[in-house]
């Protein structure tokens, strides 16, 4: 499966660039996780919005759906274009009616999630942890049959995580904070905390995603690195993760 990096910005864009959605294909397959502020304009950079099969939300914090309400226009005015009649899936959890029953439109269909259960969506297979977050938030190991990829979405660190990651051959860990600073409670992580967690769980590669918008980001793949031996990236728009 390939996964590419649309937004990885924690609470709000930076400067032209998006919150958190990334696009996960396999063969004709396109499952969008997250569809974050400014996510649907760098979208259009790397793929076409008809070409989506499905969408996967972990959340309901805007710097994560922000763009689901544009992603219902944008099918809308395809739909004149190009005659495109299809509607699209939306997977969520139902922990919050009013934000479940939005995901509701002309052309997107809400369905909910059990957390408690797999979730097949084409030619993946999810598994979801419930986080430790301010709102109901699900993190998701996907895969194909033939690689793993696990994403946290937003969390404080939590043992958990240790077990639900182990052995993935990625792991799209949130990082919003530094390695001294207070994350847990605001619901996040620090690098040394997915550094810990990517360690024990021995994970073949992090990317560090819901990045800060303070300090040098250089120096969370520093600080994770004091932990855990194997690959760290930083998340960047347009970059792309692949295995077979
Ligand atoms: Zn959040």
């Amino acid at each position: 499966m390939k996964l590419t990096i649309i937004g990885y910005w924690g609470g709000y864009p930076a400067v032209d660039k998006a919150s958190s959605m990334y696009v996960l294909e396999k063969d004709d397959f396109m499952l969008v996780i997250d569809v974050g502020s400014g996510g649907l304009s760098k979208f259009q950079k790397y793929k076409s919005i008809t070409d989506i099969t499905a969408v996967l939300l972990s959340h309901y914090h805007a710097d994560h759906i922000a763009d689901v309400g544009v992603l219902q226009h944008a099918l809308l005015v395809q739909s004149y274009r190009t005659d495109n009649k299809e509607v699209i899936p939306i997977y969520g959890h139902d922990e919050n009616e009013k934000q479940f029953n939005s995901l509701n439109h002309d052309y997107t269909k809400a369905i909910a999630y059990n957390p408690n259960n797999v979730l097949k969506i084409g030619p993946f297979f999810i598994r979801f942890l419930r986080t430790k977050h301010s709102v109901p938030c699900f993190g998701m190991r996907i895969t194909d049959g033939a690689s793993t990829i696990v994403y946290t979405a937003d969390s404080a660190y939590q043992e958990e995580w240790i077990k639900f990651c182990q052995n993935a051959d990625l792991l799209l860990a949130e990082c919003n904070f530094y390695a001294d600073q207070d994350a847990a409670s605001s619901g996040h992580m620090t690098s040394t905390e997915v550094g810990t967690i990517a360690k024990n769980a021995h994970v073949e590669e992090v990317i560090l995603t819901h990045l800060p918008h303070f300090g040098d980001h250089k120096n969370l793949i520093k600080e994770a690195a004091d932990i855990y031996q194997g690959k760290i990236s930083l998340a960047q728009e347009g970059m792309v993760w692949e295995k077979k």
